[in-house]
Formats: C-alpha cells, sequence, structure tokens
C-alpha cells in the first residue's frame, strides 16, 4: 500500500477538460483560492491534480510565500 493510491479506482486530475492522471489529492478550496483560472469542478472537499496542475499550483504557492517573505 503505497500512501493514497488507490488500485482500480485511478484518480483523474479535477481541471475540467484535463483528464490526466492525478498525483496529489489537496483541499479543493486551495486550489481554488491559489488556481482561480482553472475549472474545478465539483469535487468536494479534495481536488485531485495531474503533475502539470500540481506544478502550476506549487509555483503559484511558491510565488506567493516569496512575496510574503520580500516584503520590502
Ligand atoms: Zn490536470
Amino acid at each position: 500500500m503505497a500512501g493514497d493510491e488507490k488500485p482500480g479506482k485511478p484518480e483523474v486530475c479535477a481541471v475540467g477538460g484535463c483528464g490526466q492522471p492525478a498525483v496529489r489529492s489537496l483541499s479543493a478550496k486551495k486550489v481554488k483560492q491559489v488556481l482561480p483560472d482553472l475549472k474545478i469542478g465539483d469535487v468536494g472537499r479534495r481536488a485531485h491534480l495531474c503533475r502539470d496542475h500540481y506544478k502550476a499550483f506549487r509555483k503559484k504557492t511558491k510565488e506567493e510565500r516569496e512575496l510574503d517573505r520580500a516584503a520590502w
């Protein structure tokens, strides 16, 4: 058993029109907050993201953190 991987029930990316296999499950609220441009369907509390969209999410949250830290 490897983490939240469920054999037989592959999760796909929650972003509308993406359909790639999900690598991470995140708080849907947080994802919508960070990536408001993405069409996240009605996924409940957890949104599954594929590698590409998770990368975009990480990039965005990193930028936000760095903006915080670089308070001029
Ligand atoms: Zn995706």
